[in-house]
């Protein structure tokens, strides 16, 4: 089984990055390759430019670093999505792998009607996203309608045809006191520990 990991945080003694860590040592513990990609680190651009638009209509991805993560993505068994809520929904760089890499033709394609959509990823069997906030989940819920939720799990990868979507929300991370942030790292690679 190979275990891709699409991580997004700037730098390296965030808590995101020690959930990445844990994410690794619980996949590596269930016997899987992990494969990560570092967005930041491989200073991915995410705009999406009028080439790349063009390419879009054309169902061809352009951009050589999103045809790499393409081809990184149609290697996956489970992909993991990893990335702090910044004003609701995700940071620009998993915006721009959303739009540059869950690209027509390479992600999905669109069923005879046009409307429809079915997942060019046959080998995927699960997509997990976590994410970190310091709001709390009920605010998040009911003034917020659980954007990413919405955008991400429903409006995106289900939409694509992807199944078995998971989503954990590490919520008020600021707020929470180093036992209960270091519990969550033990939760997170259990979790992955038994994949
Ligand atoms: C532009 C922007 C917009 C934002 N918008 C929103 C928003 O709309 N809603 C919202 O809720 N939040 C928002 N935030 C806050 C953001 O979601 C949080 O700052 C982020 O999720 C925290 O994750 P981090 O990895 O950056 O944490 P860090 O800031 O790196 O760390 C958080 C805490 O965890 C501790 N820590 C680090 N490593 C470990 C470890 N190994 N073990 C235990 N503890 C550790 C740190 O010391 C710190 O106390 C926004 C932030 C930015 C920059």
């Amino acid at each position: 089984m190979k275990t891709l990991i699409v991580y997004n945080h700037p730098y390296s003694d965030s808590f995101n990055h020690a959930l990445l860590e844990a994410v690794i040592a619980g996949a590596k513990k269930a016997g899987h390759e992990v494969d990560v990609i570092d967005l930041d680190q491989d200073h991915f651009d995410p705009v999406m430019t009028g080439k790349d638009l063009l390419a879009f209509r054309d169902h061809q991805v352009l951009d050589p670093q999103a045809k790499d993560y393409v081809a990184h993505l149609q290697a996956a068994d489970h992909l993991v999505m990893l990335f702090p809520i910044w004003w609701e929904l995700m940071p620009a760089l998993t915006k721009g792998f959303i739009d540059k890499v869950i690209f027509p033709g390479a992600a999905y394609e669109y069923t005879a009607s046009g409307y429809g959509m079915r997942t060019l990823l046959p080998k995927l069997r699960s997509t997990t996203v976590i994410t970190t906030m310091n709001t709390p989940k009920l605010v998040y819920r009911f003034v917020f309608g659980n954007a990413i939720k919405q955008a991400l799990l429903k409006g995106t990868f289900k939409k694509t045809g992807m199944k078995n979507i998971k989503w954990f929300n590490l919520t008020m991370v600021k707020n929470s006191t180093q036992a209960k942030r270091k519990k969550w790292l033990t939760q997170v690679e259990e979790h992955f520990a038994k994949k």
